[in-house]
């Protein structure tokens, strides 16, 4: 993980909310807490079921129009891997993604390209999404 990351690890929801201009609701903080501190790049359903404990009227809806709320204030990319099932990730640097097709893990992996090799003169990069798919360690025959 390089500097970026841990800084966005380490910041206060409270704080990344009100720097992108975005009311900081108590679902948006439990939430927006949640993604930082669970780097497994959880689906709707697990947010859901994993923060209902905590908030016992949070409903699906709540958690997805939350996490599309984060989306659009650039806190949160939503990821699509295989299944086609949304992944929500908190890193704010590109990065790659291992998918295990065992356990349907996803695990981050730096992105390094060198730009003046690979793209074309004039192209620039906003965003990246590249996914290595494969078995880890635990699921490997
Ligand atoms: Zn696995
Ligand atoms: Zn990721």
């Amino acid at each position: 993980m390089d500097e970026s990351g841990q800084t966005l690890r380490t910041a206060d929801p409270r704080t990344l909310l009100a720097a992108r201009g975005l009311r900081a609701s108590h679902q948006r903080l439990v939430i927006l807490d949640y993604l930082l501190k669970h780097d497994t790049h959880p689906t709707v359903d697990r947010v859901h079921a994993d923060l209902s404990p905590l908030i016992p009227t949070l409903s699906k809806t709540t958690v997805y129009n939350t996490l599309r709320a984060l989306v659009a204030g650039g806190l949160v990319t939503e990821i699509t891997i295989g299944s086609g099932e949304a992944r929500y990730d908190v890193r704010d640097e590109s990065h790659a993604h291992l998918r295990c097709a065992g356990c349907g893990g996803v695990f981050d992996i730096p992105l390094r390209v060198a730009p003046e090799a690979d793209i074309p003169a004039g192209f620039v990069v906003t965003d990246a999404n590249v996914t290595l798919r494969g078995f880890c360690p635990e699921c490997r025959c």
